[in-house]
């Protein structure tokens, strides 16, 4: 695996690597998700306090059954966890926890949100969580994920009450239901304004639970039939999670894969309920959501998806990425847009890297690169331009039939270039249950976007591509 090359200031600082985001094609069955989630709207929020917490098989059926866009929003990083593998504690744990939990969301699909708060051991109770915790400063970053992501239906892992065992589980409960009250509120964290708008989700869930002797569940709550088979997958929804979950190794955490069909129960909380599904009420598709023609267009598409060549996708796709560049939506207009143009790069068979042989930089220094790019699609794909940090090339080379193109370059890391670290890291922690982040645009995050790339301009039929592609090792 390549990793994001670090700068370091000065001499002798070593800092925790974070894993590079290559670009590298998806699989035919991955891509083909994607087509069927580019067609439905609804957005779901799964809330809890730890990693650990959420309820993978609900995330992966939302994801690959439903085809809905899903992010699990995970209070704290679990630094305050135990850790079965090694000596981390704190901080060094609940990065550890992080990756752990990324490496999850890659084989369920789901996005993955931080807040500021540090899981700080056991707490009995909310009182005794709110103590500790800053509940204006975690509620404030639970709105800006909402404004950010616009969830319709957020889902709370637990309740505020006693049943949710430990106090940070209650206390998650307690900052959801303020935060999505304040979210749609223009004088509530008004300061979010200027990068975000105010969001109104539909409705809040509780996900009701039987663990041990505490059973919440009753059978008038709203259902869902969760953990069929995905052909696509090759397994069901149920044993995707006992993976998915066996990944929070730190925790020991190795959870049966569950095959068959299981019910999941959710409570209404706030806003409006439910009666039939998750999704009552909201805009399914483009049709529903008033916007024509989209739907029909990804129907032809998903109905002539070839999985040996899904480049012959790339004509429909470039008329449906121009329809949706058309949208007058801003906020709907953006997350296609990102979706269709990852599809269509996958379609190519699009792969780009910039690599060196030096694990670590110096501000200043000067290091031998290699971008290598490649395209295996039959249409013809341009690189036009490459923007090497310090200096730009036009090219307009040609880089489809599957060769690859390689390029070497001495690039110069900026001399102002910052130590790489997690950006919740970076300062001294507020105090023991908050960490102090300078970038108020990064909380959420669940790490930081790679400090120094760089950028290509491609051209796929007539439309411009920009890919960045992280310095990496
Ligand atoms: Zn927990």
């Amino acid at each position: 695996m390549f990793k994001v090359i670090i700068a370091v200031l000065g001499l002798g600082f070593f800092t925790t690597l974070c894993s590079a985001q290559q670009v590298r094609p998806a699989k035919s069955a991955e891509i083909y998700r994607d087509l069927k989630t580019l067609k439905r709207m609804p957005k779901v929020l799964y809330l809890a306090a730890h990693p650990d917490d959420e309820n993978t098989g609900l995330l992966s059926w939302l994801i690959n059954e439903q085809n809905v866009e899903t992010g699990y929003l995970s209070l704290t990083r679990g630094d305050g966890g135990q850790n079965l593998l090694g000596t981390e504690q704190g901080a060094a744990l609940g990065l550890i926890r992080t990756h752990e939990l990324l490496e999850a969301r890659k084989l369920d699909g789901a996005q993955q949100f931080f807040t500021r708060a540090i899981d700080f051991g056991f707490s009995k109770n909310t009182d005794d969580t709110f103590k500790q915790w800053d509940a204006d400063s975690i509620t404030a970053d639970v709105v800006w994920v909402i404004r950010k992501f616009r969830p319709d239906v957020i889902i709370c892992r637990f309740p505020p009450t006693a049943a949710a065992g430990h106090g940070q589980h209650a206390a998650s409960a307690v900052v959801a239901e303020k935060a999505f009250k304040l979210a749609a509120d223009k004088n509530a964290f008004p300061g979010q304004l200027k990068y975000v708008n105010v969001w109104q989700p539909k409705r809040l869930l509780w996900n009701t639970f039987r663990f041990g002797g505490v059973n919440t569940i009753s059978e008038n709550q709203l259902k869902a039939n969760v953990g069929q088979f995905d052909a696509q997958l090759g397994m069901g929804y149920g044993e995707l999670a006992g993976l998915s979950r066996s990944l929070h190794k730190s925790q020991g955490a190795g959870t049966q894969s569950v095959a068959g069909v299981r019910t999941e129960y959710f409570s209404h909380v706030l806003g409006e309920p439910a009666k039939a599904t998750l999704f009552d009420k909201i805009p399914l598709n483009w049709t529903e959501k008033a916007v024509n023609d989209v739907d029909d267009l990804i129907d032809v598409l998903l109905l002539s998806f070839d999985y040996n060549h899904p480049d012959k996708s790339l004509h429909g796709l470039l008329m449906l990425r121009k329809r949706i560049s058309e949208l007058q939506d801003a906020g709907l207009k953006k997350d296609k847009l990102a979706a269709i143009d990852k599809i269509i790069l996958s379609c190519t068979g699009f792969m780009g890297e910039v690599v060196t042989n030096q694990p670590e930089a110096i501000a200043g220094n000067s290091y031998n690169f290699r971008l290598n790019v490649i395209s295996r699609s039959a249409s013809p794909v341009i690189l036009e331009q490459v923007n090497w940090i310090n200096q730009t090339d036009n090219l307009n080379r040609r880089i489809s039939g599957d060769s690859l193109v390689t390029i070497e370059r001495k690039i110069q890391i900026p001399a102002d270039a910052k130590i790489t670290e997690p950006y919740w890291l970076e300062n001294a922690a507020k105090n023991a249950a908050t960490f102090s982040v300078a970038n108020d645009t990064l909380i959420g995050l669940a790490e930081n976007e790679a400090a120094l790339n760089v950028s290509l301009l491609l051209k796929i039929g007539t439309d411009k591509f920009t890919v960045k592609l992280p310095l990496s090792f």
